[in-house]
C-alpha cells in the first residue's frame, strides 16, 4: 500500500454508511483521477435496520454541505420538523405529568440566566413556557418556520422527523449522481490484512477484491471490520442505561389531512417507553423496555394498548417488529486504517436521537482531519477516539439523567434506575453541582458538547429538579429586569402563535411550491 490516503472504501449503505460517504465526497472528491475516491458497497442480502427516524438541527447543516435542497428532501423522505421532545409521564406518572425538551436556548442564555428568576415562579409555570415560545408552539401543532422563510433557515430551531429508508434511498442517489461515490452493491464475505496488520482489501462475492487506503465500517450491529475482524472490545453500558429491546410499527393518520406533531413524544411506560414521530405520511411509533424488567408479551401489550385509540381493532393484530439492542459501544472507534461510524461504532436507546447526531459528529471529523498520508493516520486516531470516548460518556450521563429525575416508584425499573451504583460517577458529580449552580456549558471540559447545558437546564428543571441558589451572581438579573424579559417571552409568544402556519399547512405548501433557496 502507498503512503497517500486517497482510497476510501465505506463498507454499508444505511444512513451512517450514505452521510459519512457523502460528507467526505463533498469535501474531497474532485473527479482528478489521482484525487480522492469514495467507495461504498453494501450487501443485497442485509437490510439496513430502517429504524430512526429523529434527528437533531444538525442534521440541516449536514444535508446543507451535502448541497441537498431541503424542498427535495421533504417531499422524498416524508419528511416534518421536530422542534425538540415531549415527555409524558416521566416525572411522576401522574395525569397531567408533561414536560418539553425545545431544541431552541432558554431566553437570555447567551448573556445572563433567568434560571433563579423562574425559580421563584415555577409554581405556576413550567421552566421551557417561561423561557421559549417553542413549547407553546409545539403544543399548538405549529411550524418552526413559515412558508416565505427560505430553505434551512428557522424562525425556531429545528431538526427533521424522517422515513429511514426513503432517507437512505435519497442519500444513495445524491451521493451517486451529484458527489461522486461509487456504488457497489456486493455482500463482502472476507476482510485481508496487509502485513502491518492494516486492512487491505476486501472479498465480496460478484466484484473480487475492494482495495482501499481507509475503510469505514458502517455495517450496523454487525460490526464488521472493528468488531469482527480487529475484534476491539464492546463495552457494555447495561450497568446505566436498561433497555435492550425494541417493538416498532407504523401507524397510519386517520386521513391525509390530519395534524402533524411538533415534536417526538415520549410517553413513559412500566419499563421503559413509547416514541412516537409524526412524518408527513405516517406516525412511527416503538416500545423500548428492558428484557430484564418486563417479558416481550407484556410489552407487546403495552405498546398495542399504546396505539389501539388511534388504529381501533387493528392495533390488536398490526404486525409488530421486534429489534435487540446492545447497550454501549466499542472500546475504541478508529482502529489502524479502520473506523466505525453508526450502529458498527456503538448504539444506546433513542431517548434523545443521539444515534445520528454522532454520525453527522463523526462525518465531520472524518471529513476535516483526513490523513493525508497514513503516517499520520495513528495521530487523527487516537484524537478521535479520544474525543467519541468522550461524547459517548455524555451522552450516557445525558440519557441517563431522564431515569434519575424520576420520581415513579409503580415498577422496579423505574426504582432500579436510581440505585447509586447504576449512576455514573462524572454523572453523579454534575448533579451535586447543579444542585448549588445551574448549568452552564464551563461545566463540561470540550467544546462542541453533544448536548449543551441548555438541554440540561430544560430535562432538570422539566422534572422538577430544584438549585438552591446562593448569594446572587453578576450574570444573575434585578427581578425588574427579569419580570420584562418574562413578559417579553409571552408577547413573542402570542406573536409566533398568530404568525406560524401549522406543521401540516407547511409541508403541503413545501410540496406544491417549495422553499425559497437560501
Ligand atoms: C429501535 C431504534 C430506534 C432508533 N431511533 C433513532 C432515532 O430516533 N434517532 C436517531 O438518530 N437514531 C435512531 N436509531 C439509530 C439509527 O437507526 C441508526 O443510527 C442509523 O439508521 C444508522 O444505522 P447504520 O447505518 O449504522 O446501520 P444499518 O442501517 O443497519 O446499515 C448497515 C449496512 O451494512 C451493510 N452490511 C452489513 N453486513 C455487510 C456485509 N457483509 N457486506 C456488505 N454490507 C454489509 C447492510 O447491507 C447495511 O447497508 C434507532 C435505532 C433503533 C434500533
Amino acid at each position: 500500500m502507498s503512503n497517500s490516503v486517497r482510497k476510501i472504501v465505506v463498507v454499508g449503505g444505511g444512513a451512517a454508511g450514505w452521510l459519512t460517504a457523502g460528507v467526505i465526497a463533498a469535501e474531497h472528491v474532485t473527479g482528478d483521477a489521482a484525487g480522492i475516491s469514495v467507495t461504498l458497497v453494501e450487501s443485497p442480502d442485509v437490510a439496513t435496520i430502517g429504524v430512526g427516524e429523529g434527528t437533531w438541527p444538525t442534521m440541516r447543516r449536514t444535508l446543507g454541505k451535502l448541497g441537498i435542497s431541503e424542498t427535495d428532501f421533504v417531499r422524498n423522505c416524508d419528511a416534518s420538523f421536530k422542534q425538540g421532545t415531549r415527555f409524558d409521564g416521566w416525572h411522576t406518572g401522574s395525569d397531567g405529568d408533561r414536560y418539553y425538551h425545545p431544541f431552541s436556548l432558554p431566553l437570555g442564555y447567551a448573556t445572563t440566566s433567568l434560571v433563579p428568576n423562574w425559580q421563584a415562579r415555577r409554581q405556576r409555570i413550567s421552566f421551557a413556557d417561561a423561557l421559549t415560545t417553542q413549547s407553546h408552539v409545539c403544543a399548538h401543532g405549529l411550524a418552526p418556520k413559515q412558508s416565505g422563510t427560505p430553505e434551512y433557515a428557522a424562525v425556531l430551531n429545528y431538526g427533521y422527523h424522517l422515513d429511514a429508508g426513503k432517507f437512505s434511498q435519497m442519500l444513495q442517489r445524491h451521493c451517486t449522481d451529484v458527489l461522486g461515490v461509487r456504488h457497489i452493491l456486493d455482500h463482502v464475505t472476507g476482510i485481508n490484512a496487509a502485513d502491518d496488520g492494516d486492512i487491505a482489501s476486501l472479498d465480496s462475492k460478484q466484484h473480487g477484491l475492494i482495495e482501499g487506503d481507509l475503510f469505514v465500517d458502517c455495517t450496523g450491529f454487525a460490526s464488521l471490520l472493528l468488531g469482527k475482524h480487529y475484534g476491539v472490545p464492546f463495552v457494555s453500558r447495561k450497568d446505566a442505561l436498561f433497555i435492550d429491546r425494541a417493538l416498532a410499527v407504523q401507524v397510519p393518520y386517520p386521513s391525509s389531512d390530519s395534524p402533524i406533531e411538533s415534536q417526538t413524544i415520549s410517553t413513559a411506560q412500566s419499563a421503559g417507553w413509547i416514541w412516537d414521530i409524526g412524518l408527513s405520511s405516517r406516525r412511527g411509533v416503538g416500545y423500548v423496555y428492558s428484557s430484564g424488567h418486563l417479558s416481550d408479551a407484556a410489552a407487546e401489550s403495552e405498546l398495542r394498548a399504546y396505539i389501539e385509540p388511534s388504529m381501533g381493532k387493528d392495533a390488536e393484530t398490526v404486525t409488530l417488529r421486534k429489534i435487540s439492542i446492545d447497550p454501549g459501544h466499542r472500546r475504541e472507534f478508529w482502529h489502524r486504517n479502520c473506523v466505525a461510524v453508526g450502529m458498527s461504532a456503538g448504539f444506546l436507546e433513542p431517548l434523545e436521537a443521539s444515534a445520528l447526531v454522532l454520525v453527522e459528529l463523526s462525518a465531520e471529523m472524518i471529513s476535516e482531519q483526513l490523513p493525508v498520508t497514513r503516517d499520520t493516520m495513528d495521530i487523527v486516531a487516537r484524537r478521535f477516539n479520544d474525543k467519541f470516548r468522550y461524547r459517548w460518556d455524555r451522552v450516557i450521563d445525558f440519557l441517563k439523567l431522564h431515569y434519575v429525575l424520576s420520581e415513579r416508584s409503580d415498577t422496579d425499573f423505574w426504582v432500579e434506575n436510581r440505585e447509586r451504583d447504576s449512576i455514573p460517577a462524572s454523572l453523579a458529580e454534575l448533579m451535586t453541582l447543579w444542585r448549588r449552580h445551574y448549568p452552564v456549558n464551563a461545566d463540561f471540559s470540550q467544546i462542541g458538547e453533544v448536548f449543551s447545558a441548555a438541554s440540561y437546564q430544560y430535562v432538570l428543571y422539566g422534572m422538577g429538579f430544584e438549585t438552591v441558589s446562593g448569594p446572587a451572581t453578576p450574570r444573575q438579573l434585578p427581578e425588574a429586569q427579569a419580570q420584562n424579559m418574562f413578559a417579553e417571552n409571552a408577547e413573542n409568544t402570542r406573536k409566533m402563535l398568530a404568525g406560524l402556519p401549522a406543521n401540516r399547512e407547511l409541508i403541503n405548501r413545501i410540496k406544491e411550491s417549495g422553499l425559497r433557496a437560501a
